[in-house]
C-alpha cells in the first residue's frame, strides 16, 4: 500500500519512535509545532477517524493509553497537552493514515486558527 505510515510501521520509511506495543506505533512528528509532538498511529490501517469500524475500538483505547503514557515520558502530564485528529482537507488532513497529533510543552491558544 502507497501509504507513508504504513511505511513507517514496516520499518521501510525511518522514524523517531517513542513508544511501541502490539497495536500502536508513535514517533516524532518531522515538523514539530510545540517542544513535544508526537504522532500517535494504529499500526492496522484506517484512512481517518471517520472509517473507524467497530474492529478498531481496542486500537483505539490503545492509542489513548499509550498517548497518557507518552506524555508522562515526556514530562507534559500535569501541565496538559492536546491530542489532535485532523478529519479531511479543510481540517488540514495531509497524511490519510489515522493519526493523533500529541501536542505540549508549551501555552495553546483556542480555537485553532
Ligand atoms: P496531518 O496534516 O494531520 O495529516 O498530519 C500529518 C503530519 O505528519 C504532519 O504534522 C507532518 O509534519 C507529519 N509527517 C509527515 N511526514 C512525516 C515523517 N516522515 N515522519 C514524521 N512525521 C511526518
Ligand atoms: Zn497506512
Amino acid at each position: 500500500m502507497d501509504c507513508l505510515f504504513c511505511k513507517i510501521v514496516a520499518g521501510e520509511v525511518p522514524s523517531e519512535t517513542v513508544f511501541e506495543d502490539d497495536a500502536v506505533l508513535a514517533f516524532r512528528d518531522i515538523n514539530p509545532q510545540a517542544p513535544t509532538h508526537i504522532l500517535v498511529i494504529p499500526k492496522d490501517h484506517v484512512a481517518s477517524a471517520a472509517e473507524l469500524e467497530d474492529r478498531h475500538a481496542g486500537d483505539l483505547v490503545a492509542i489513548f493509553k499509550a498517548a497518557a503514557e507518552i506524555a508522562s515520558a515526556e514530562g507534559i502530564a500535569q501541565t496538559g497537552y492536546r491530542l489532535i485528529t485532523n478529519i479531511g482537507r479543510e481540517a488540514g488532513q495531509t497524511v490519510f493514515h489515522l493519526h493523533f497529533h500529541l501536542i505540549g510543552g508549551r501555552p495553546m491558544g483556542w480555537p485553532p486558527g
